[in-house]
């Protein structure tokens, strides 16, 4: 399983929810579980190894967990910047301001729906996961300034010139 970079098309699509809560499905969980643990993510969306399924793994320190076809339900009002980097943007890191927690409602592996409020690092984690699944990067929210600098190493990745 490999994790695909920004400038491939994948990464800007609309993924399509799960329909089939089948062992097909653990096995991919597994393994992208797996490719996050070895590149170092705290997070790993199906998008990101070219798969356009609602989908997306995390671990904040307390263990993997899987998120299946989630939905936000509420948002904090509260803003907080905190710095975030991407498996799919390699070297490049940036603060990007978001709510302070988000509500979920989510499928886990059996298909069974849950509702959760995620805050703190895991409320951070999952809104950039979950704005992979909507073909969004976190690069999306810097300014122009900020995007100019970054620029020449974006078009580095972009051309395959940065090994992983
Ligand atoms: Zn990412």
């Amino acid at each position: 399983m490999q994790v695909i970079y920004i400038g491939n098309p994948i990464l800007r699509e609309i993924s399509k929810p799960v329909e089939s809560f089948d062992s097909e499905l653990r096995r991919f969980v597994e393994e992208l579980t797996r490719t996050m643990y070895e590149d170092d993510g705290v997070g790993l969306a199906a998008p990101q190894v070219a798969v356009s399924k609602r989908l997306f793994v995390f671990d904040d320190g307390s263990g993997p967990r899987v998120i299946i076809n989630p939905e936000i339900l509420e948002k904090g009002t509260e803003k907080v910047s905190i710095e975030e980097g991407c498996l799919s943007i390699p070297g490049i890191y940036a603060n990007v301001i978001r709510p302070s927690w988000v509500k979920m409602r989510f499928q886990d592996i059996k298909g069974e729906t849950h509702e959760e409020l995620f805050e703190g690092y895991a409320g951070r984690i999952v809104q950039h996961e979950y704005d992979h699944l909507d073909g969004i990067l976190f690069i999306d929210y810097l300014s122009p300034a900020k995007k100019a600098l970054l620029r020449p190493k974006l078009n580095s990745i972009i051309k395959g010139k940065v090994a992983k």
